[in-house]
């Protein structure tokens, strides 16, 4: 397998050059975008970083097709009856061509958009290059047909229009004075949780100059309940500890006064049943108001899928977004919001507490998509 990384100024260009260098059997490991240059954070460049290997001697032709001169599997003896093993090799071949679709589709840009017009077919290639999933695409692409004629102004407004029929409208804390809110974090650990909650309550509280409170049932990392701590003492915040859901309750009922209670929960593997349900717990005591499930926008498609499924038996209302300054493919972003049919609540773009986060906006979205077209 040959191993290169790729760096330019647009997502496109690193496609490009991949294409050229490695083929179009070549598959993307890793994408970052990242900024260089300046002086005092001004004048700064983005750019793109992509890691992309090829199998050398691949079974693929030029076109990503799998050469019939070279078959994976060993053919079986004609007229034998479908076997356990025929079965698995069906199934890793159409998982194979899956992939293969996938990853031509994100190197050969127009795949598939043949049919549009050049205006329309090259918007279509910036969502492919962000990962974008095909079905959201075409979904797009139809929009923009029946759309375009009629609207008066750019194509970017229209695809603007056609996201927002996609997902539901973001929805941010609602500013309104006199409503108390409760507001739980789920998600993985890692994702920035923590950092979240001490940027959301540093607005409320420093900006906006609301009561705010926060209660972490963080209690299988010591450190986390110090850095929420720590956060806590610099805004002047209380910061309460419950380590089962009656306490729980009772952190909730000594803090009824406060307009916001952010709850941070200990981040849960999807894959341990006994933590989700423990979790639920949690969740069922404390009744919020809203439930946010945090996940990070550098996570690959299909583990985003697997946490999307898992979190569904827990139950939440919002997605959060962090560590958008950490990939160059923002798709998964509106592949997550169109399969969870929840709406977006904020994004975060930095490690920097409180500035690095804003309300989710699906403009802002794409207009970030579309800037790094050169
Ligand atoms: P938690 O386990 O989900 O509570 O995650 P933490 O809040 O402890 O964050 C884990 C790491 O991610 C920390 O190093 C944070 O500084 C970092 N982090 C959080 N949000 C962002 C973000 O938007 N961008 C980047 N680059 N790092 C972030």
């Amino acid at each position: 397998m040959r191993v290169k990384q790729f760096r330019a100024s647009s997502m496109k260009e690193c496609l490009d050059e991949i294409r050229r260098e490695l083929g179009r059997e070549a598959v993307i490991l890793h994408s970052r975008r990242y900024r260089t240059g300046g002086f005092l954070g001004l004048f700064t460049q983005t750019m793109f970083e992509v890691t992309a290997a090829v199998e050398t001697g691949s079974a693929l032709d030029s076109r990503g097709q799998l050469s019939p001169a070279r078959p994976l599997a060993p053919v079986l003896p004609a007229g034998e009856v479908a076997t356990a093993r025929d079965t698995a090799i069906g199934k890793e071949l159409a998982e194979l061509k899956r992939m293969i679709g996938r990853v031509v589709d994100q190197l050969d840009g127009d795949n598939g958009h043949q049919r549009y017009p050049t205006a329309v077919r090259s918007l279509l290639e910036i969502l492919a290059a962000n990962g974008i999933e095909e079905e959201l695409r075409e979904i797009i692409g139809d929009e923009l047909m029946v759309r375009q004629p009629l609207v008066a102004g750019p194509a970017t407004q229209v695809l603007g229009a056609a996201m927002h029929r996609l997902v539901p409208r973001p929805e941010p804390l609602a500013a309104a004075t006199g409503v108390r809110r409760v507001i739980a974090m789920i998600g993985p650990t890692g994702v920035g949780k923590t950092t979240t909650i001490a940027k959301l309550s540093a607005r409320t509280a420093l900006f906006q100059r609301r009561n705010v409170a926060l209660v972490t049932v963080d209690t299988y990392r010591i450190a986390a309940v110090e850095q929420l701590k720590t956060y806590g003492d610099i805004m002047g915040i209380a910061v309460e500890v419950a380590s089962t859901p009656r306490e729980l309750k009772k952190a909730l009922d000594a803090h009824r006064d406060k307009e916001f209670v952010f709850i941070d929960t200990a981040g849960r593997s999807h894959r341990n049943s006994g933590q989700m349900s423990e979790l639920r717990a949690f969740l069922e005591a404390a009744k919020p108001s809203e439930t946010h499930l945090v996940l990070a926008a550098n996570t690959g498609q299909p583990i985003l899928d697997q946490i999307l499924q898992a979190y569904s038996e827990v139950g939440y209302d919002k997605l959060l977004f962090t560590k958008l300054d950490e990939t160059a493919q923002l798709g998964c972003i509106l592949n997550t919001a169109y399969r969870a049919k929840k709406p977006l609540s904020y994004f975060t773009v930095g490690q920097s507490v409180p500035d690095d986060i804003r309300e989710a906006s699906l403009e802002w979205y794409l207009e970030t998509m579309l800037e790094a077209v050169p």
